[in-house]
Parts: structure tokens; C-alpha cells; sequence
């Protein structure tokens, strides 16, 4: 029964963070800005409630205990949130990354730049496991550049057969 209950906590921070998550986004216009506070808060809300976060904690610190600096990598930064190579790991919370890859794809300031650039842009600031995967992906999914993409490709103009080498 206890095991129940501790399982039916879990659930309900999960829901918790799904439900401050539905909130910002909807009060907050610039909620995936990396300098917006709720930003951070929800990552950090998220991150609390991660095992694989605690178990890196619990990692670090014992590293540090050790002084074993073999594997760098993995930090917290001056806030306390998890990083691997200084960059903000981000949970595989499909909203979250959902909202970030069109934070820096195709919001109004973003102009729905390639994969290249957009993996760049992100891939400086935010680490998981499938980011490049993900971008490639979100981009070839996106209706405005595949209609892009279309315009480029008539402007080359009607494809004209070779005149023959006879005629040469
Ligand atoms: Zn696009």
C-alpha cells in the first residue's frame, strides 16, 4: 500500500509540472526564452523530479568527494540545474522539447533557418540524447519551409531536353 501511495505521488508531480507547464505557456508568450525565469523553473521542476538527474547528483558528488575528475562532463551549474558539456540537459518531456525546437525555429523572431542553423542555435544552449535527430526531423516537418522549398525549386525553371550531338 505504501508503494501505491508513493507511486500515486509521482504521478501527481508529474501532473503537477504537465499542469504549470499548460499555464505558462499559455500566460507566458516567451516561456522557452532562456532568460525567462519560468523557463528555468520548469526545467527545474522537472529535473527534481527525475532519477536519472538524482542518481547524476549523487554521481557528481561523490566524484568530487574522490576528487576524480575523469568525467567533467556531467555539472550543475550556478543554479543547480543539470548540464552535460554546459549545456542545459533537457528532459525527454516531449512538450518541453516540442515547445523549444519551435522557440528556435518558428517563432515570430526565428526565420525558420535549416537544420544546420537551428541544430546550431539549440545545440549550444540545451543538450538530449535525440537533438539532432529531433531537429532534422521538426524541420522537414514544417509546412512553411516544405512550401519554401517548393517556391525555390520552381523558380529554376521548366527542365529543357539537350539539343542532340548530331545537331552540335
Ligand atoms: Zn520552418
Amino acid at each position: 500500500m505504501r508503494l501505491l501511495n508513493s507511486a500515486a505521488k509521482t504521478v501527481d508531480c508529474r501532473q503537477l509540472v504537465s499542469c504549470a507547464l499548460a499555464s505558462g505557456l499559455t500566460s507566458h508568450k516567451m516561456v522557452y526564452d532562456d532568460s525567462s525565469k519560468f523557463f528555468l523553473l520548469l526545467v527545474r521542476s522537472l529535473q527534481m523530479n527525475n532519477l536519472f538527474v538524482q542518481a547524476q547528483k549523487v554521481t557528481i558528488a561523490k566524484d568530487k568527494q574522490s576528487q576524480n575528475t575523469e568525467d567533467l562532463r556531467w555539472a550543475f551549474n550556478m543554479t543547480k540545474l543539470l548540464q552535460y558539456e554546459r549545456r542545459l540537459y533537457i528532459l525527454s518531456e516531449a512538450s518541453v522539447q516540442t515547445e523549444l525546437l519551435k522557440h528556435h525555429h518558428d517563432n515570430e523572431l526565428m526565420k525558420h533557418f535549416s537544420i544546420e542553423r537551428t541544430l546550431k542555435l539549440m545545440s549550444c544552449k540545451y543538450y538530449w540524447l535525440k537533438l539532432a535527430k529531433d531537429v532534422k526531423k521538426y524541420v522537414f516537418s514544417c509546412n512553411i519551409c516544405q512550401r519554401m522549398k517548393a517556391f525555390k525549386h520552381r523558380s529554376y525553371g521548366e527542365m529543357q531536353t539537350l539539343p542532340h550531338s548530331n545537331s552540335l
